[in-house]
């Protein structure tokens, strides 16, 4: 079998669960040397169990949110292997519920994972990413960002998750157009619902209103997601899948 990705290297953000985990699994299985990214490492130790010798891959124990931590999360990954190739901004957290009356915290956590840790990990990732583009085996490199549908239609009850996923697609768009000449595809990922921890994180209430709308659906599972990422990132030279819009059969909106 062709392992697309060999003799290059990915840096996935939120690898420790959900679509994180199965997008490493299988970019290790194209043949992708791997950095993964999250806070959490008896976690990211299991991925690295499940690829087992599929890979060479650094476990990279961090918080994005940070800035400094980003950057030397994206600097540890070329340290070790040499180059990058393709980055999967995926880490993401979704915390629903009214505005009026919101916990502000909640915002803050998510302006400063979807957006900010984001735009951090891939200011630090360009100049390698730019590098890379010109360099054999591809001639070709990758930014992925995972955005959602809620990065394309505004909910009641998701306001603020909304407003980071459409900022995630306005940056991509953004910066396809600023990096596409030098050969960095950008592209962005929308899923629809999709069973993976993220919806874990909210309040009892919020869960409850989630339960009404998506309980009888059918949900994707992250390997639908990662498989969209694959076929993403392994398109010839001169194809860039610019969005992928991805939901369960069942979701309506
Ligand atoms: P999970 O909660 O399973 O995964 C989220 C990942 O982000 C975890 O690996 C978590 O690891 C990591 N993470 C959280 N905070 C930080 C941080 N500060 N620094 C570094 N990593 C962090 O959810 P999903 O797999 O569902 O989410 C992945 C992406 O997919 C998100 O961007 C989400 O918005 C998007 N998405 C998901 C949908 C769904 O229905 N599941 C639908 C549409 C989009 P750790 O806690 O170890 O740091």
């Amino acid at each position: 079998m062709t392992r697309h990705l060999e003799g290059t290297v990915a840096l996935v953000t939120g690898a420790s669960s959900g679509i994180g985990e199965a997008t490493a699994v299988a970019l290790a299985a194209e043949g992708a040397t791997l950095a993964i990214a999250a806070r959490r490492r008896d976690r990211l130790e299991q991925v690295v169990e499940r690829i087992g010798s599929d890979a060479d891959v650094l476990v990279v124990e961090t918080d994005i949110t940070d800035e400094a931590a980003a950057r030397a999360m994206v600097e540890a990954t070329v340290l070790e292997f040499g180059r990058l190739d393709t980055v999967i901004n995926n880490a993401g957290v979704m915390l629903l519920g009214p505005i009026v009356g919101a916990p502000v915290e909640e915002w803050r956590r998510m302006v400063e994972l979807n957006v900010l840790g984001l735009l951090y990990t891939t200011h630090a990732a360009l100049p390698h990413l730019l590098a890379a583009a010109e360099q054999e085996p591809r001639r070709v490199a990758d930014i992925v960002n995972v955005s959602s549908v809620a990065g394309r239609f505004a909910r009641l009850g998701s306001g603020v998750y909304n407003t980071t996923k459409f900022g995630v697609g306005a940056f991509s768009e953004s910066l396809r157009q600023e990096v596409t000449r030098r050969h960095v595809r950008v592209s962005l990922i929308e899923p629809g619902a999709t069973r993976t921890e993220l919806a874990g994180h909210n309040r009892p209430e919020v869960l409850q209103t989630m339960a009404a709308t998506f309980g009888d659906t059918e949900l994707m599972q992250a390997e639908d997601i990662a498989e969209s990422i694959v076929f993403t990132v392994t398109r010839p030279r001169h194809v860039a899948v610019n969005e992928v819009l991805i939901r369960p059969t069942e979701q309506e909106r």
